[in-house]
């Protein structure tokens, strides 16, 4: 895992697990009509499967995601055998995510399975059996799955691979994976995300399909001149302030399910909002604290299901908190002493490992959480 994100020269959280990648997108590349023939046979071409935001990793690895320490890798299919697929599987969608060091033979592709029906057992898949030993860890034979859970000889390549890969949360893998994996599973995330949740045009109403190397939808409907759709990203602020005396204020909202959790200021940017404003009207929603100097930390894709979470530093201009005890339970200042005191006696715990609000805690904590 890298310490220094790339993206550190402009922004001082020096590691943001979900703000990693360093891959080169190649966006010229996404109206080629043979993208993904060109892309699939090539030998070094890794391919990593996405379901509903859900990420496959060898079967086992899903075990681990709650523990310390641990590595987590993304699991991969050769791209020799999963171009067959996207002929027998139109609802599968094909996701170029780029290239690495430039040169075309470290190309990733994601495969977006989530409409990808469940294996009937009465078509004729026309895979090679040979395909099914090829294919990394799912097929193994280490999997330890038994011949008892083979599938049915009619199920596709990526039918097994839905069944035989463990699939993880990106909050639950980030974290522990590569940066240039956590990227890739970012990416691919997103806009397996989308895709699900938007099926139709939302000007005119007809279907669209994926374009632009998934990165982009097309509507179908030739008198709406067949729109060109991008996703749509959720801007998000989250600001960490602090007192004249260096404090922190945390807060505890209602809806959270961990009822020790503690953490900044966050809210969705509204309409005709600039990023300033929504801090200054967040904070003092949440804590009745008004806010002075406010600077840039960093940013960091919250597919959630489409935030990006831009997070800022602020200084306090009172210090007397007011909650409305309704979404925001309670609201505190600590110094690091009683921080550090409230995390030993369980009193209050920390975000979870890929949330920006850990990063901006422990940058002014000091050391890591
Ligand atoms: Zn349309």
């Amino acid at each position: 895992m890298s310490v220094f994100s790339p993206l550190a020269l402009t922004q001082t959280l020096p590691f943001l697990p979900l703000a990693q990648g360093d891959i080169d997108y190649q966006v010229e590349r996404r109206e080629d009509p043979d993208l993904f023939v060109s892309v699939l046979t090539a030998p070094q071409t890794t391919v990593m499967l996405v379901d509903g935001g859900r990420i496959a990793v060898p079967k086992g690895q899903g075990a681990l995601t709650e523990y310390e320490n641990v590595a987590l890798r993304l699991a991969t299919l050769p791209g020799a055998y999963v171009l067959p697929e996207l002929a027998t599987h139109p609802q599968v969608v094909p996701m170029f995510l780029g290239s690495y060091g430039g040169a075309r033979d470290e190309q990733v592709v994601a495969i977006d399975v989530t409409r990808l029906p469940a294996a009937t057992g009465t078509a004729s898949s026309g895979v090679p059996d040979s395909a099914f030993e090829g294919a990394d860890d799912a097929f193994g034979a280490t999997s330890g799955s038994g011949a008892s859970r083979r599938p049915h000889a009619a199920a596709s390549l990526l039918q097994q691979a839905r069944e035989r890969f463990d699939w993880v949360d990106l909050r639950g893998f980030a974290p522990h994976a590569s940066s240039r994996e956590a990227g890739q599973a970012t990416t691919a995330a997103t806009l397996s995300v989308w895709h699900m949740r938007q099926r139709h045009c939302p000007t005119c109403g007809a279907p669209v399909t994926a374009a632009m190397g998934g990165w982009a939808q097309r509507c179908t409907n030739e008198d709406d001149g067949h729109r060109l759709l991008f996703p749509r990203i959720e801007p998000a602020v989250i600001v960490s302030v602090v007192d004249a005396q260096d404090r922190l204020l945390l807060q505890h909202n209602n809806a959270w399910q961990t009822t020790t959790m503690y953490s900044v200021s966050a809210g969705f940017v509204e309409a005709g909002e600039n990023l300033e404003h929504a801090c200054r009207r967040e904070t003092r929603e949440e804590t009745g604290i008004e806010l002075g100097e406010v600077r840039y930390l960093g940013s960091q894709p919250w597919p959630f299901p489409a935030s990006l979470m831009v997070a800022f530093k602020a200084r306090a201009l009172s210090t007397d908190i007011r909650v409305d005890g309704e979404e925001t339970g309670d609201a505190r200042w600590f110094t690091r002493d009683e921080y550090t005191q409230a995390l030993a006696s369980g009193r209050v715990t920390p975000p979870v490992k890929a949330a920006i609000a850990r990063y901006m805690i422990e940058e002014w904590y000091g050391h890591e959480l």
